[in-house]
């Protein structure tokens, strides 16, 4: 028998309306129930937000210390219960043990950061032109916000939101990805048991359709946070700014690593290996594209071929490099990937198949030689565990082919020459630029966001900017 699980919702832990329940299984072991989840309507989702819209003004009115001072207990309780959080996180998600640890260990450290934080939300003074005036700035929480996340950093992304949301004096009313909402469940109970006041956070599990639009369309939302695929946020962002919410909207992306002339061989095959097959290619971050100096070309590739073949694929409570793809549908993207670029022309040096690992939705990391940028392998985002390799002759060809792409998350060079790092720095239209580190990988208190088809723009998440998406700021003259 599998356990079943409920919203939580003004404090207490509540079934659906609709009395329906999802199913989620272990995508390493198809015959593992992680467990029943509700399958939650509009009127579920009303409820959160009507909720969350009651709790604004006692949770506004919290004094700051006192708001940072629940956010560091929710990151003690986290602590507490870091083994079973990793467990969960690979039980239901598949990453691989050690991946899993981390996430808990950043959400755990998102908590604490922002609980620190929330002292410092005030505003700011500012000398005048007038001698009688005083002249500040005041930051006030925005109200409500909504919330949806996506199921690849099921623990990690809903902290990076609910924690800078909930320092703020802002509500929140959220929607965990289908895919993976057992770990943000317990992220959840580990701010109840904080003492966060009821409905200050409400947790509604179900369709994007009915929840997520809810969320995206309700007049009581007054912004929206949304981490997800480009197609979806398209949508969620049109919802938002029709009904006249604040929106941030962090999407897909196409990742390149390239890789100069001057570069260590061995260095950036290890850049690029690690950064395309960690987290079995299921990051926004993920590199996806390795555009190589032809004089470099083909060591590059036979070093990530090696790469490739040496990850250890099998479910990641058995201590495997490389657990499964999320779910049969993400599998069967990935080797739909691989078909098409089989017969776009590109060469298939090694991987892209099933692998008979356990019953679950495995797949051997795949390398593309001979890669043209314009074919889709090079253009769209797969995530999985391809790479493909895209051979160049100049540091200028290098970047019209790291910026011919309709997204801009994360971009990495690497390279031994200081002034074409630089340049790579001014040129890469890129909202994370890194130079000889893989493009996965972020630190918490820095902003992070993309540009283009990546990325609303206007608002950073993490770090102080992380803040400033919940709050509203007023100017006060004080005569
Ligand atoms: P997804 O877009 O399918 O779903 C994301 C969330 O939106 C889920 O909770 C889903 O239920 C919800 N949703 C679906 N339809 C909706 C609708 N009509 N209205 C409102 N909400 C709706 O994405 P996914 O498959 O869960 O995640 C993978 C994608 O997320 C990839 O494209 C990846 O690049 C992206 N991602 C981006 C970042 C980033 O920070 N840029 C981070 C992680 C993942």
């Amino acid at each position: 028998m599998s356990e079943t699980y409920h919203n939580y919702v003004d404090g207490e832990w509540v079934e659906s309306e609709t009395g329906e329940t999802f199913e989620n299984r272990n995508p390493a072991d198809r015959s593992d129930v992680v467990g029943e989840f509700q399958q939650s309507s509009e009127a579920d989702a009303e409820a959160a937000v009507e909720a969350a819209a009651a709790a604004t003004d006692e949770w506004a009115n919290t004094p700051g210390p006192e708001r940072g001072a629940v956010l560091r207990e929710a990151s003690k309780n986290l602590e507490a219960r870091k083994d079973e959080l990793t467990e969960t996180l690979v039980r239901e998600e598949g990453k691989a043990r050690p991946e899993a640890a981390g996430e808990v260990q950043r959400a755990i450290d998102i908590f604490s950061y922002y609980g620190a934080k929330a002292s410092d939300i005030g505003g700011e003074v500012k000398s005048s032109s007038s001698q009688d005036t005083t002249l500040y700035t005041k930051n006030e929480p925005i109200g409500v916000a909504g919330l949806i996340t996506p199921w690849n950093y099921p623990i990690a992304i809903p902290a990076w939101k609910i924690a800078p949301a909930l320092a703020t004096g802002t509500t929140v009313a959220f929607k965990p990805a289908s895919l993976a909402p057992n770990v943000a469940r317990k992220l959840v109970e580990c701010l109840d048991e904080a003492g966060l006041p009821d409905g200050a956070l409400n947790f509604v599990t179900g369709p994007g359709s009915s929840v997520g639009a809810t969320f995206s369309t309700h007049e009581e939302i007054d912004a929206v946070s949304f981490t997800g695929s480009s197609a979806v946020g398209e949508t969620v962002g049109d919802q938002a700014n029709e009904t006249g919410k604040r929106v941030q909207l962090e999407m897909g992306g196409k990742n390149p690593v390239v890789v100069m002339d001057s570069a260590d061989v061995d260095e950036a095959v290890d850049i690029a290996a690690s950064g395309a097959f960690g987290v079995t290619g299921q990051a926004c971050t993920a590199t996806s594209r390795a555009i190589v100096h032809e004089d470099l070309y083909d060591e590059f590739v036979e070093g990530v071929v090696e790469a490739a073949e040496d990850v250890e694929i099998g479910p990641g409570l058995d201590g495997a490099d490389m657990g499964p793809h999320v779910s049969e549908s993400e599998l069967d993207g990935t080797l739909e990937y691989v078909d098409i670029g089989v017969d776009e022309g590109a060469t298939l040096e090694t991987g892209g198949e099933e692998v008979d690992a356990g019953d679950g939705f495995f797949v051997s990391p795949a390398v593309f030689s001979d890669v043209e940028p314009d074919m889709r392998i090079a253009q769209e985002e797969i995530f999985g565990p391809v790479l493909s390799v895209i051979p160049v002759s100049s540091y200028d060809e290098a970047l019209s082919v790291s910026n011919g792409v309709r997204y801009g998350l994360s971009a990495s060079i690497v390279t031994q020459d200081l002034s074409e790092a630089h340049n790579f720095v001014e040129d890469s239209e890129s909202g994370v630029v890194k130079i000889n580190e893989k493009t996965t990988g972020l630190e918490l208190h820095v902003p992070f966001g993309g540009m283009k088809d990546s990325s609303s723009e206007t608002y950073r998440e993490q770090g102080d900017a992380g803040l400033d998406f919940y709050t509203l700021s007023k100017t006060v003259y004080l005569n």
